[in-house]
C-alpha cells in the first residue's frame, strides 16, 4: 500500500497525455509531484492507515472513539495532504465527539476505502459479518456512504482471502462480481476504460479492479493503475494492498523497497505483524 502510495503521488491529477509526456512510462519512485514530495515519502492514505493501525493495536479492537481520536491526532500534526471529506468528518467529530457521521449520498469519496487495510489484517480470521462491521466502524468516522461501505468491506474481504491463498478468479468471483451484482454502478467492464479516475469510490475500484484482474504480477497492477492519473495516490495504494496480498512480499520489486521512506518501510512491517498477531495474542 505505501509504495503504490509513493509511486503513485507522483503523478496525482496528471491526465495519462500528461504522464506519457513527462515520462514515457512512470515506473520509479522519484517523489515530486503536486505536493512536492521526497523519493520514497508517501502521503495521507498510508500515514492515515497507519495512524489507525496504531489506534487498534493500543484499543485491542477496532473501536470507533479510538479511531476518531487517531485521526484527529493526525490532523493536527498537519499532514501532507488531507481529503475534504476527512477534514470535515474529523472538525464534526471535534464538535460533538461523536465518532460517526451521519449518512450522506455526497461522502462517496475514497477517503475511507483507502486506509482500510489495517482492519483486514486486525480482522484476519474473524467471521464475515464481524470484518464488514468493523471495516463501517472506521469508516463511519469520515464517511458514513453506501457506496463508500461496500468497496471498503469488498476491499477488506478481499485482502483476508488473498493472503488465505485465493487467487485472481477466486476474488473476481467471491468478491469483485457480487459487489457489482449488488451495486452495479462498480461495474468495470463494458465500460469506457477508466483512465483519470477521480477521487470517487466508483472510478477508483473500477480502475483498481480494471488492473488487478488485466495484469498478473504486484508490478504490472501498480504500473498500470498510477499511469491512468487521476488520483493516482489512492489508485495506488489500494491495488498496492490488493496485489500485494495477492502476490506476496517476493512480487515486490527491489528497487521499490529500497526507495520507499525506511521509517514508513518499517512502521508498515512492524504493524503489519502486530495487527495479524492481535486475535492470537487477544
Ligand atoms: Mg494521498
Ligand atoms: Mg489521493
Amino acid at each position: 500500500m505505501a509504495i503504490g502510495d509513493a509511486l503513485g503521488a507522483t503523478v496525482e491529477f496528471m491526465t495519462p497525455r500528461e504522464i506519457a509526456a513527462q515520462f514515457k512510462v512512470h515506473d520509479r519512485i522519484i517523489g515530486g509531484g503536486w505536493l512536492n514530495l521526497q523519493p520514497g515519502q508517501v502521503t495521507d492514505d498510508t500515514t492515515m492507515a497507519l495512524a489507525l493501525g496504531e489506534a487498534i493495536l493500543a484499543a485491542g479492537q477496532v473501536d470507533a472513539h479510538a479511531a476518531a481520536d487517531a485521526f484527529d491526532a493526525w490532523m493536527r500534526a498537519k499532514p501532507v495532504d488531507i481529503g475534504s471529506t476527512v477534514r470535515r468528518g474529523l472538525l464534526a467529530y471535534r464538535k460533538t465527539g461523536d465518532p460517526k457521521m451521519p449518512a450522506s449520498e455526497h461522502d462517496a469519496g475514497n477517503g475511507a476505502a483507502m486506509r482500510v487495510l489495517p482492519v483486514a489484517l486486525a480482522t484476519l480470521g474473524e467471521p464475515e459479518k464481524a470484518v464488514r462491521i468493523a471495516c463501517r466502524t472506521q469508516a463511519h468516522v469520515t464517511h458514513n456512504n453506501p457506496l463508500s461501505d461496500a468497496a471498503t468491506e469488498t476491499l477488506a474481504l478481499m485482502v483476508q482471502d488473498a493472503l488465505r491463498g485465493a487467487d485472481k478468479l477466486d476474488l473476481l468471483h467471491a468478491h469483485a462480481h457480487p459487489l457489482t451484482h449488488r451495486h452495479p454502478e462498480f461495474a468495470f467492464r463494458g465500460v469506457r476504460q477508466r483512465l483519470n479516475p477521480s477521487g470517487y469510490i466508483v472510478e477508483t475500484v473500477q480502475a483498481v479492479f480494471q488492473a488487478l484482474f488485466d495484469t498478473d504480477s504486484f508490478e504490472a497492477c501498480l504500473i498500470d493503475v498510477v499511469n491512468r492519473g487521476g488520483d493516482a495516490d489512492t489508485t495506488g495504494a489500494i491495488a498496492g494492498m490488493l496485489a500485494g496480498a495477492l502476490y506476496g512480499p517476493a512480487g515486490i520489486p527491489w528497487r521499490w523497497l529500497q526507495a520507499l521512506d525506511p521509517a514508513t518501510h518499517h512502521a508498515c512491517k512492524r504493524q503489519a505483524v502486530a495487527l495479524t498477531g492481535l486475535r492470537q495474542a487477544g
